[in-house]
């Protein structure tokens, strides 16, 4: 994989802008309305960075992200997230650069999202797509399929986890508060990690 950091960057930030007045509806449903704004103030820090980012080496630049989004975004997404890359830095240190490396470091992203935010699938948050699209992806590389078959598995995975929130009630997040009022509501965390997963594979796909 030979993309450059801020292409990520910027192919995430083009799908949250095209999606921003779905994203926010979504949280205003059955959050506080900031998520997106949350996740914008992240991707300005990490556009300020990104030419410094672009130079260094993926596990340092893991790290880096994930320190950015902790200081800027705020939130329950901003810790979130932070922690999921300072954990992804971390593991890139001692993975193979291919794609088995690769899922594994987003692998340990994702433990790192549940073990931070006491969460795991069914309790209608972001972990409903991620840990689905980790798993679906495991399965396909592990399975010897392509790159491009692997990473579609994984779209679909996070698509219908995103979409199996819509029936649920929160038992974490603002949402939990809402009680059965939260069905009939897509998570908008769910729905963001589903768009900027499908924005990292198009840009992996190119
Ligand atoms: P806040 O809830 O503090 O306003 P955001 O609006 O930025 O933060 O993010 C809300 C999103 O964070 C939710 O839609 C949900 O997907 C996710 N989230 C909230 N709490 C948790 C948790 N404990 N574990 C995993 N994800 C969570
Ligand atoms: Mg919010």
């Amino acid at each position: 994989m030979t993309q450059s950091i801020s292409a990520f960057i910027d192919a995430i930030q083009t799908t949250l802008d095209q999606h921003a007045d779905e994203v926010a509806e979504l949280d205003q449903a059955i959050g506080d309305g900031d998520h997106l704004i949350n996740l914008n103030r992240g991707i300005d820090a990490l556009h300020t960075q990104s030419a410094a980012l672009d130079e260094m080496d993926l596990s340092a630049a893991l790290s880096k992200i994930g320190m950015a989004l902790m200081s800027t975004m705020g939130g329950a997404s901003g810790s979130l997230f932070g922690s999921m890359f300072v954990t992804m830095g971390k593991t890139a240190k001692a993975t193979t650069a291919d794609m088995s490396g690769f899922v594994e470091i987003f692998e340990a992203g994702v433990e790192s999202v549940k073990a931070r935010g006491k969460a795991d699938v069914g309790e209608k948050t972001m972990l409903d797509t991620l840990i689905p699209a980790a798993q679906a992806l495991r399965q396909s590389i592990d399975a010897g399929d392509s790159v491009s078959d692997a990473l579609e598995a994984m779209l679909t995975a996070a698509k219908n986890g995103m979409e199996s929130t819509r029936d649920m009630q929160a038992s974490k997040g603002r949402a939990s508060f809402l009680g059965e009022r939260a069905i009939g509501h897509i998570d908008a965390g769910a729905r963001t990690s589903q768009l900027m997963l499908e924005a990292i594979a198009d840009v992996i796909n190119k």
